[in-house]
Order: C-alpha cells, then structure tokens, then sequence
C-alpha cells in the first residue's frame, strides 16, 4: 500500500491510498484539477481510482467531489449523515453514486476493505476509517475534537496512521482568533484534536506502528516544529521505531509504503 498525502488543513483535505489493483481517496477537499496534478506529481493515475470515502461534509473535505466524480463514475462513500451534508452541493444529485456505509461496518472496494468509526466533530455523522489491503491497515483520524477509547481500538490495529494534529493550545489561546472559534476549535465534542492529545494517543499505539502523519494542522495556531516535537515525545522510547511526518496544505507529502 503506497500512501501520499495530497493535501492536509483547514483549505483541503485528500489523501490518496494506492494499493496492488486499484487506488482508492479519502476526501476530495480541493478541486478536480488539483486533484489530478497532485496525483499525477504523486506518480498515481487518477483513471485507478475505484472509490472516493467522505470523513465528512465540510467544504474543505468535498470541495472537488461533485467534478471529480462526475467525470470519472467513482462512487462515492459515506455515513448516510455525510452524504445527506453533500448533497446539497451536487450539480447534478442523480449523476453521483452515493454509497451510504454505517459506522462499525466494512465495505469492500477493489482489494481494499474499508471501515468506519465514528469521530467527534461539528458534522452530521463524522467518520475516521481504517483500510485493509492484504495484511496492512492504515488507519485515519483527522477532524476530531477526541479520541475516545473506542476510537483507539481502531487505530491500534493500524500499521500506519494519519492523525490530526491541528494546533498547539498555547498558540490557539494566545492567538487572534475570537473567542467564539477558539471555543469550537479546542471543544472536545465538536472541535479538532490539539498536539499534546495526539501525542496521547501516539502513546497507545506506539508499538506496532511503523509511520506516523500528523494531519490537518492549523497554519494559524500551529507550527509543524511544535507538532512534530509533541509527537516525538508522545511516541517517547518508541520515537526511533516509527517514521513521523507532518502533512502539508500547500505541496503533495513524501509518499511511503506499509
Ligand atoms: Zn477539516
Ligand atoms: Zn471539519
């Protein structure tokens, strides 16, 4: 499985997942064209992509769906609440295969089984997934104001993991945004997951790890130094074994494979 960020934060959201047979996205929250760029920059073929699966529907996560999967007949994957958020900003409702998926369950697409669980996040029905290809899971968790014990339960079979890592408390205190997003952004139930909580969960997963990506980080509130730092100690005596990296708004990331 050869995974490559495409694009990570607040101004969108892909991540291409290629495996044996076929490729498979998760999120669409940058155009069709960047999309395509970014892909072809990654070495993958957008012409083998088999399904698209939706965290959920803010705009920074669907933002290319509607285009992309129109030109190309990807369906697209989601909680019944995620696709009910997209389809109010579908050109043509009718032209797009929905594939509504509940939490808990595995939906096979291509070589890849894909399952969802449930995040906590200011969306209709939030998701985080973990997809198997062969004997490999990579797990993703962004968009999440906690990880909760069930949660952890997925990603500890991972041998890779995407997680949020959006913003250092300090910074976010001390910083300029008003009082109100502040609030929503550190808000466990609803908000996204700060750096010293992702490192709390590096600290339960560290064993059989072997890469790490810390997502959707803040360019406001946040710096990939600080998040990388608080990762490393998280993952503490383990920090050697595993490769950490942060995942950029701007630039495709480094591809690896599991
Ligand atoms: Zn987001
Ligand atoms: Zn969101």
């Amino acid at each position: 499985m050869k995974i490559t960020v495409l694009a990570s934060g607040s101004k969108g959201n892909c991540i291409c997942v290629e495996g044996g047979s076929g490729t498979i996205l998760i999120d669409a929250g940058i155009s069709n064209r960047d999309i395509r760029r970014r892909m072809a920059e990654a070495g993958a073929d957008a012409g083998d992509v088999e399904g698209l699966f939706l965290t959920h529907e803010h705009s920074d996560h669907i933002r290319g769906v509607d285009v992309f999967c129109r030109g190309s007949g990807v369906a697209v994957h989601g909680t019944k609440g995620t696709l009910s958020g997209l389809a109010p900003t579908l050109k043509k409702p009718g032209a797009l295969k929905l594939h509504p998926m509940a939490h808990g369950e595995g939906v096979a697409c291509g070589d890849f089984t894909v399952t969802t669980f449930h995040t906590s996040h200011d969306a209709a029905e939030p998701s985080g997934f973990c997809i198997r290809e062969g004997d490999v899971t990579l797990g993703v968790c962004t968009d999440t104001g906690m990880v909760t014990p069930a949660m952890l339960a997925y990603l500890r079979r991972c041998d890779a993991v995407i997680l949020e890592s959006n913003h250092c408390p300090v910074m976010l205190v001390e910083g300029r945004y008003p009082a109100f997003l502040k609030r929503r952004i550190a808000d466990t139930k609803r908000g996204h997951l700060s750096n010293p909580a992702a490192a709390a969960v590096l600290r339960h997963l560290c064993a059989d790890l072997s890469h790490v990506v810390l997502a959707h980080l803040s360019e406001e509130n946040n710096t990939p130094e600080k998040a990388l730092a608080t990762a490393h100690e998280g993952l503490g005596l383990y920090a050697g074994n595993q490769q950490v990296a942060v995942a950029r708004q701007h630039t495709i990331s480094d591809s690896f494979e599991v």
